[in-house]
């Protein structure tokens, strides 16, 4: 067997210990509050976008090679109609067809002298198959059928990503023969979305700009001789701007720069007038089109576009005192985020990264009630009872009191719920034990009656005996009488 099989593996959806309360449904980010995609469901969805087509599901799939290779086209076509269910990877696979495959490919690259000098146009052939073979993998499904597969995901996708979904939807709709690939590749698509791309960034920089040369007046109309520091702190936010990753953090790093600018230079009194322009900063460059120019440029192919889109709002462990910081895998050190903001939050201390996400406050109560409400349910394993009480004593910690989540109403609850279940199970203990009694009581009148059985047994037995005796007489008694009579008759 030629081993062309381990062409694309798949992105890792399964990392890391996965733990139980990641998987509870309809699980939302402690951070941003939106709902998390679990891995499962994302392995399905990838292999809804990769899974090979059988040959005869799309039409027209062949025309490229047709175009491109004569020789290996027509041998592909009439592979198509030998067998129709079969995807093309799998016809790909199988040995006598390989060989077939292999001449033609050969007779192709020989005639288009597509391989090097002093190298085997065989290999070359090779290759050529082996690039079918992941194209049948990865760009052969169409748009139109991966987009509706894909469609339960959408109101799970966070942020920009959800956009993204939309407009590869109505592309799919108008272009239902190709692949999300082929038609982020399509000429007039990608020059569209490059230009408006270059358009908003120019616009934002200009706008940005714009602000800056706000400030610099502010400045330098109360000093003068800041001119070139006020400059240079530009520069500084700029660079920020772009190598800071959270488009939170980045914002509020921009914001300290300035406040601690004018704390230096006791220019306190324009702090409002400063942040006030501040406040017209985008959070971010990443948009619909910068995406899909970016998908293009960097040749993702359809499996790489569904899971860039599926990868920021998946479940991830989110450990409270983080993995560097000698945080373990316990249950109890653990929060679930999407992988967007765990990956925001890396190992920063909380209090400061309270500080650009201050909402995590009210979706890591919300998230606690989710996981309460299920532990109360019993929908978890018994040593999460404790759960909501250690989580929230650590996050209160390890956060220096700023995430003080109320659980009093989990423990109301819990201690209602434990008292019942007390109650059952002494309940079923005095049961267990009347019901013992009773039969120890039902034991000591069975052997009362086995002792009468027993002595009634006796007493037969006694008269057997004597029967048996009396018979024994009468037997000698008629062995006397027949001997007797005997006798007589002599
Ligand atoms: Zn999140």
């Amino acid at each position: 067997m030629i081993s062309v099989n381990k062409v694309q593996p798949g992105p890792a959806f399964q990392s890391g210990r996965y733990k139980v309360i990641k998987k509870l449904p309809n699980m939302i980010c402690a951070c941003c509050g939106q709902k998390v995609i679990d891995s499962d469901s994302a392995a399905k969805a990838w292999a809804a976008a990769t899974k090979p087509l059988s040959t005869n599901m799309k039409k027209g799939a062949m025309d490229y090679w047709f175009e491109k290779y004569p020789q290996i086209g027509e041998i592909f076509q009439k592979f198509a109609k030998l067998y129709p269910k079969k995807s093309l990877d799998k016809i790909i696979c199988d040995d006598t067809n390989f060989a077939e495959l292999l001449s033609a490919a050969t007779a192709d690259v020989i005639k288009l002298k597509k391989f090097k000098k002093g190298t085997d146009p065989t290999q070359a052939a090779r290759n050529i198959l082996y690039g079918a073979q992941m194209n049948s993998r990865t760009h052969m499904r169409s748009a139109n059928i991966v987009m509706q597969r894909f469609a339960a995901f959408k109101d799970k996708l966070h942020g920009v990503k959800k956009d993204i979904f939309e407009q590869l939807q109505i592309y799919a709709k108008k272009y239902p023969r190709k692949t999300i690939s082929e038609i982020i590749n399509m000429d007039d698509i990608y020059k569209f979305h490059a230009m408006k791309d270059l358009l908003q960034r120019t616009e934002t920089r200009e706008k940005m700009d714009y602000h800056f040369a706000n400030i610099k007046e502010f400045v330098t109309g109360k000093r003068p001789d800041l001119a070139e520091t006020i400059d240079n702190l530009k520069l500084k936010a700029l660079d920020t701007y772009d190598h800071t990753r959270d488009p939170n953090q980045r914002l509020f790093q921009i914001r300290e720069l300035y406040l601690d600018f004018l704390k230096e230079n006791h220019l306190e009194i324009l702090r409002w007038k400063i942040l006030d322009e501040l406040k017209h900063f985008p959070p971010s460059f990443t948009t619909v089109d910068s995406f899909l120019a970016y998908a293009r440029n960097h040749g993702y192919s359809d499996g790489a576009i569904i899971a860039s889109l599926l990868f920021p709002s998946m479940n991830s462990f989110e450990h409270i005192i983080p993995k560097s910081k000698n945080g373990g895998d316990k249950y109890s050190n653990g929060l679930v985020f999407c992988r967007e903001c765990n990956r925001n939050r890396d190992d920063i201390p909380y209090k400061e990264f309270l500080q650009y996400h201050p909402e995590m406050i009210v979706y890591t109560q919300k998230q606690m009630d989710l996981i309460s409400q299920y532990i109360l349910n019993g929908n978890l394993p018994a040593e999460y009872n404790f759960y909501p009480i250690k989580t929230s004593r650590l996050l209160y910690q390890y956060s220096d009191g700023a995430i003080n989540l109320d659980i009093k109403n989990y423990c109301k609850k819990a201690l209602v719920l434990s008292k019942k279940r007390m109650e059952e199970k002494k309940n079923a203990l005095d049961e267990a034990q009347y019901s013992r009694d009773k039969n120890i009581q039902k034991k000591a009148e069975l052997e009362q009656e086995l002792e009468s059985v027993n002595a009634n047994i006796d007493n037969l037995n006694k008269q057997v005996n004597s029967l048996i005796f009396d018979t024994g007489i009468e037997d000698s008694l008629q062995t006397k009488i027949l001997n007797y009579l005997d006798d007589k008759k002599d």
